[in-house]
C-alpha cells in the first residue's frame, strides 16, 4: 500500500528523532538552562523504532532521516542504524547531526548505507559559533566536516539565518559551496526554540536571503529540485556545490509535502507546525498488532492539515508553538 493523505500527497519520508538530548544549546533550538530531558523509559527503545519503521515502510515510506536532539548522544546509535539498514524497503537512509561526536563513526555510517549527511553549521567563526551554540566545539565540527568530505559523503550544511548573529556570514557560508562539493542550505528561523516566546515574524525570510546571495553572486541561477524538496537550490559560476534556501517559516513548500515525523517520545506528527496526532509508543506498549497501528496511522494521515498555517491554527490558542526542535526532530 502507499500511505496517502486526503489531498493525494504520498507519504514517503519519515524523520525519526532518536533522542531529545543534545550536547549543544543552539539558542534558536533550546534554552541554555532549565531543560528537562526525558527519562529513558519515555523514549522509544531502538526495538520499538525498528518495528515502527517496518510498519511505515510497509506503507510506502522509503526514505528515513535519523535526527534528534543530537543522535550520537544516544548510546549505540550505530548498532541501531545497522539494524535499520537491514530493512531493504528503505531506499534512502540519512542523518542530521551537529558533528561533535560523529567523526569516529563515519566509516561505519558508510557501511550502514548512509550516503548523505546534514551537518548543522551556522557560523564559520569560532567565537560566533560559541555564541550561537553556547559550546566551544567549532574546531571539532570543522574536523568532522573535512573528514566527511574525505570519506565522500554527500554533505548538506544546515545554517539557520539569524538577524544580527550570523546574517553577515551568509556570503562566507555560501562560499563553502564555491570551494567544496557541498550543498549549503540557509534555513529561515522557526519558533521551535523551547522557550515558548512569541515569534512575531522573521527578518531573514527566503526572499531576503536570496537577494543577499544575488548581491554577491549575480549569476546565481535556480537548479531544478525534486517536487517534494523543501529547499529551492541555486548554483553559481565555478561553484563546486550549490546553495539552497529553505522557507521553513514562510512554508512555501507545504503543497507537495511528503514528510511525517516521529518525536523522541514516539508521538507522530503529520506536520511540523501541528500538534502530535498519534501516540505510537502507547499503541506499541499496549501490545497492539501491526494492522491496528497501520489503521490508526491511515486515520490520522487522512486528517492531515493542508499546510503548516492550517496545522498551526488547529493547535488552538492553548497550545502555541514553543516546543524545542530537539524534541520534535528537525
Ligand atoms: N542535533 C542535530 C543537528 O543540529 O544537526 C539534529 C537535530 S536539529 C533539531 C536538526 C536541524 O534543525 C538543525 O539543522 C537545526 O539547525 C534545525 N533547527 C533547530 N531549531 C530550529 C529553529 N528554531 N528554526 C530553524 N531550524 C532549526
Ligand atoms: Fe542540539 Fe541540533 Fe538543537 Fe543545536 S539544533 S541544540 S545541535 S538539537
Amino acid at each position: 500500500m502507499q500511505l496517502t493523505d486526503q489531498f493525494g500527497r504520498e507519504i514517503r519520508y519519515l524523520r525519526l528523532s532518536v533522542t531529545d538530548r543534545c550536547n549543544l544549546r543552539c539558542f534558536y533550538c533550546m534554552p541554555e538552562e532549565g531543560i528537562h530531558f526525558l527519562p529513558k523509559d519515555q523514549l522509544l527503545s531502538y526495538e520499538e523504532m525498528i518495528r515502527l519503521c517496518g510498519i511505515f515502510t510497509s506503507m510506502g515510506v522509503d526514505k528515513i532521516r535519523i535526527t534528534g536532539g543530537e543522535p550520537f548522544v544516544r548510546k549505540d546509535l550505530i548498532g541501531f542504524i545497522g539494524s535499520l539498514a537491514d530493512n531493504k524497503q528503505i531506499k534512502k537512509l540519512s542523518l542530521t547531526t551537529n558533528g561533535i561526536l560523529t567523526r569516529p563513526y563515519l566509516s561505519q555510517l558508510k557501511a550502514c548505507r548512509i550516503q548523505q549527511i546534514n551537518l548543522s553549521l551556522d557560523s564559520l567563526d569560532a567565537q560566533n559559533f560559541h555564541k550561537i551554540t553556547r559550546r566551544d566545539e567549532f574546531d571539532n565540527v570543522m574536523s568532522t566536516f573535512h573528514q566527511m568530505l574525505d570519506e565522500g559523503f554527500a554533505i548538506k550544511i544546515n545554517a539557520v539565518v539569524m538577524p544580527g548573529i550570523n546574517d553577515h556570514e551568509i556570503v562566507p557560508l555560501a562560499e563553502l559551496a564555491m570551494n567544496y562539493p557541498v550543498s549549503v542550505r540557509f534555513i529561515e528561523e522557526m519558533p521551535f526554540n523551547g522557550t515558548g516566546s512569541v515569534h512575531a515574524g522573521i527578518k531573514w525570510d527566503h526572499v531576503r536571503i536570496l537577494a543577499k546571495l544575488k548581491s554577491r553572486f549575480p549569476d546565481i541561477s535556480p537548479v531544478p529540485a525534486a517536487p517534494n524538496s523543501t529547499s529551492q537550490n541555486y548554483t553559481f559560476y565555478k561553484a563546486m556545490g550549490d546553495v539552497g534556501i529553505i522557507a521553513a517559516f514562510s512554508r512555501t513548500f507545504c503543497g507537495t509535502c511528503d514528510r511525517i515525523r516521529i518525536t523522541s517520545t514516539g508521538e507522530m506528527r503529520t506536520c511540523l507546525y501541528g500538534h502530535n496526532v498519534l501516540d505510537l509508543k502507547a499503541l506499541l506498549r499496549q501490545g497492539e498488532r501491526d494492522e491496528v497501528i497501520r489503521d490508526s496511522i491511515v486515520r490520522v494521515v487522512q486528517k492531515r492539515a493542508r499546510d503548516g498555517f492550517e496545522a498551526e491554527k488547529l493547535r488552538g490558542t492553548n497550545n502555541p508553538i514553543g516546543e524545542s526542535m530537539s524534541v520534535i526532530g528537525g
